[in-house]
Order: structure tokens, then sequence, then C-alpha cells
């Protein structure tokens, strides 16, 4: 994993969705003096590439302005770490002078879609779909990549396949995304997909991707496969993320994670102070990181599948038990089944009783893709 800096210019957002953990009304604005100090404090911070991800709440609340001064800041200042950039948007704000900026420093943007708008906007809010959709057109137009994730929850799994169906028939890749119980929330089970419905999804899905491999991508799929096949997890929810990830607040906060972002007792330091790394390593935050990290090593060792899942998400297992220490991730079941699937799978395919998608000699007819095909993708 490289080294990921989640910039969250405002909790604020315009939309409401259901089961959203991640947006506070009354959220600041991140004042572009931030940045500056973001530049400076990262300048003699690490010596390695730089992934910078704009989220939020709603992160084009910040405006035009702000990415137009934004932008150049962190890409001409800090060249010397090849700097990478991703914005996670409902894209509701998006103008085509703001999307021709994002397009020009080749900003790929992350989006929500739960379905068919009847669903979607059952989850997310009247006229949500519409208003996505007219600002992912404005996006089409303007040359920016679009993907979108879909949240599942306990109410939508009835409806995986119309889902899946709508993803397939618009041409839409696909990343999904389990409702999450949050540490904020009063009802914090409502929405939250099950870890044995979520197993059952991941499954579902895979079979619907090996059946439709050239028309659709199903980025947790392929992650999932390409940990399995390389032993090493790619993306953070499969690796110690703590030493990797920071998230940094409106007012400049450093947290473990975007997720943690607005709650004080997560603050690790403040970019205006441009702590150490060893400064972040004696805050509380760090501390009880790396606590998480060493119940993972004890409570996970037996684990067939410990080096490419690391337990998790620590921000579900702690959202999970109220904040303590108390279990792993509590997806781990969802984990195991299909980390047990593909790997049956993939023994059954290495042994040459399942073909890789190749024409058979025999009928000359096309067989069904095996999961090796998306392991070597
Ligand atoms: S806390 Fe969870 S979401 Fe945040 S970086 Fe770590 S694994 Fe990813
Ligand atoms: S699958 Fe479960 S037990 Fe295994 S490493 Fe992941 S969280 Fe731990």
């Amino acid at each position: 994993m490289a080294f990921h800096v989640m910039l969250i210019p405002t909790l604020g957002c315009p939309s409401n969705c259901n089961y959203c953990w991640s947006s506070e009304e009354d959220s600041p604005m991140m004042k572009i003096e931030i940045i500056e100090d973001v530049v400076e404090w990262l300048k003699n911070f690490r010596n390695e590439p730089i992934t910078f991800t704009f989220h939020g709440g709603e992160p084009l609340l910040a405006g035009y302005d702000f990415y137009n001064k934004a932008l150049p800041l962190l890409a001409e200042n800090l060249s010397q770490f090849k700097p990478a950039f991703a914005l996670q948007s409902n894209l509701w704000l998006l103008t085509p002078e703001l999307a021709r900026l994002l397009a020009e420093y080749s900003i790929p943007v992350g989006s929500s879609l739960d379905g068919p708008e009847d669903l979607n906007d059952l989850q997310r809010g009247k006229d949500y779909y519409q208003r996505t959709m007219k600002g992912y057109k404005i996006a089409r137009d303007n040359d920016l990549q679009v993907s979108f994730i879909c949240t599942f929850t306990s109410y939508s799994i009835e409806f995986k396949e119309e889902i899946f169906n709508f993803f397939l028939e618009n041409g839409l890749d696909l990343k999904l995304h389990p409702a999450l119980p949050s540490i904020r929330d009063e009802n914090p089970e409502k929405w939250a997909l099950s870890p044995e419905e979520y197993g059952e999804l991941l499954i579902y899905l895979l079979d619907e991707y090996l059946d439709h491999l050239d028309q659709i991508e199903i980025k947790n799929i392929d992650h999932i496969c390409k940990s399995i096949f390389t032993r090493r997890g790619t993306v953070c929810t499969f690796v110690d993320c703590m030493d990797d990830t920071y998230a940094i607040g409106p007012d400049g906060s450093i947290y473990p994670c975007y997720r943690f972002v607005g709650m004080p007792e997560w603050v690790m330091g403040n970019v205006q102070d441009h702590p150490s790394r060893e400064d972040l390593e004696n805050s509380a935050p760090w501390k009880f990181m790396q606590q998480y990290k060493q119940y993972v090593d004890e409570n996970c060792k037996r684990c067939t599948y410990i080096k490419f899942c690391r337990g998790g998400c620590p921000y579900n297992a702690l959202a999970k038990s109220e904040g303590k220490i108390d279990g792993v991730d509590p997806h781990c079941t969802a984990y195991k089944t299909i980390f047990k699937e593909i790997t049956r799978r993939a023994t059954k395919e290495m042994l040459g009783s399942v073909s890789f998608g190749v024409d058979s000699e025999d009928t000359g007819k096309k067989s069904k893709p095996g999961v090796m095909a998306l392991m070597i993708k």
C-alpha cells in the first residue's frame, strides 16, 4: 500500500442518506491555509509517493476556488513524491468548470449509487439518483473517469439481482460496500448487513462476475482474488492500514482514517504543528491502533488468511464494540467465506478440472471462466 492522505474539506453534505455516518450539518469548511500546512508538513515527513483523496461529507462543497488553489499547491510543491489524486463525491455540485479542472489532474472520481432509481432514492433520499446522474453526465462530457460504490443494506440485499443487472445494463463498473454499524449512531445496526449476508452476496457476485467478465468490473472481487494470489492485501481493509493512511479534517486535525474525522478522541495531531512521525506515534489514537494490531496478531494467528486479511478494518471492529478492542472486523465471517471459496475454486482449476475460460477443443464452445482468470487479470 502506498502512502495515502485523505483530505476532508468538510463533513457537511447536501444529501441525507439514511445510513450515512460521515456527515455533520454544522461542519466547518477547510481553508486553503490548511492545504499550505499540509504541504509544509509533508515536505519532510515521508519520502515516498503520496495519493491524496478528497473525501467528505461532500468534498465539492469546498467549491471551484478551493480546488483551483489546492491542486497546484499539492502537485507542484510536493512533486518529488509524485502526488496522485482521487475524489469521492455524490457529483451533485459538479460543474463543467470543476470537471475540467479535475480532468486536468487526471483525478478518478468515485461516486455512489445503490441501484435503480426507486431503490437508490429509498436509501439515499428523494431525487438523489437524478442529481447524481446529472453530475455523472457532466463528468463524462469532460472526460472524467467515474466509478460507483453500491452500498448494500439489510433492505437492498433482497434485490441483489436487480441491482447487479442495473449496473450491468448501464455499463457501470461496481464496487460494493456493506452498510456498516456506526460508532456515532444511536441505532447502529438498523441498515447494517450481517456478515453471513455479506459473505453470500460476495459469492453471488463472484458467479455473476464470471458470467459477465467482459461486460463489467467488480472491484472488490478483483482485490480479493489479487490478495489471495499474491498473499498480500491490496486494499486498506486487508493490510495494517494505520501506518500508511491518515485523514486531515477541516481544521487540520490528523486522524488515522476518514472514518474517525470529527471525533476529538481520535485526533493524533494537527498539520499546523507539522508533527513528526514520532509525535504521531506518541498520540493516544496511534497507540490504540497498535494495540488493535497486536490483538489481531494474537486472535487471528491460527487463521489461514491472516497474511492477506490482517483482521479486516479496525474501524469496523471498533464500531461494533463501541470503540473498545473486543473483536476483529465483524465481517470476518464474510471474508472467510469468500477467501475459502476462491481458494477452493483456484485449487480445483489448477488441478485441471476446470478450464480458464478458453475455447474447449472438444466442443468449440467457450466455457465459463474460473477464478484463475480473475487472479491473473
Ligand atoms: S480504518 Fe478501515 S477504512 Fe480506514 S484505512 Fe483502515 S481499513 Fe481502511
Ligand atoms: S478472516 Fe477473520 S480470523 Fe482470519 S485474519 Fe481475517 S478477521 Fe482474522
